[in-house]
């Protein structure tokens, strides 16, 4: 699915309507503070069209995830965190805790990182 869907919270952060810190825009994403950081750096970066998870964006074979690694790469240097190490999380399911479905990476980074993750 990749139309722009009027009840998703993220579509309507890629219009505009509903307002994000804004940390990077490319042609076909953007890149957003989470409003609830569980680190110094956590940073959402979404596709502007509207996929409901990683997999679903997988499967349509548009390459919006290499561009999203791409961006991811981009901003953890930006934010200081790329020597040392981040993390990058697609929740994928309610299960793993995805909450707004419309793809998002989280980029996790600024602390020590536990592995295996809760
Ligand atoms: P999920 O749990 O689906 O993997 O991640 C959704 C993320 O979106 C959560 O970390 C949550 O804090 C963040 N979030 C939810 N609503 C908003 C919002 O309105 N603005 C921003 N910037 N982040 C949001
Ligand atoms: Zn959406």
């Amino acid at each position: 699915m990749t139309d722009s869907r009027s009840d998703c919270l993220f579509c309507k952060i890629v219009t505009g309507e509903v307002p994000a810190e804004v940390v990077r825009e490319g042609e076909r994403t953007v890149a957003f503070r989470d409003i609830n950081p569980q680190a110094p750096t956590h940073v959402l970066i979404i596709p502007r069209e509207h996929y409901r998870d990683v997999v679903s964006a997988g499967a349509a074979e548009v390459g919006i995830l290499d561009e999203i690694a791409r961006e991811a790469g981009e901003i953890a240097r930006a934010e200081g965190v790329a020597e040392s190490g981040y993390r990058l999380v697609f929740n994928t399911g309610p299960a793993a805790g995805q909450t707004v479905f419309h793809l998002h990476g989280h980029l996790l980074g600024g602390r020590g990182l536990e592995w295996p993750p809760g």
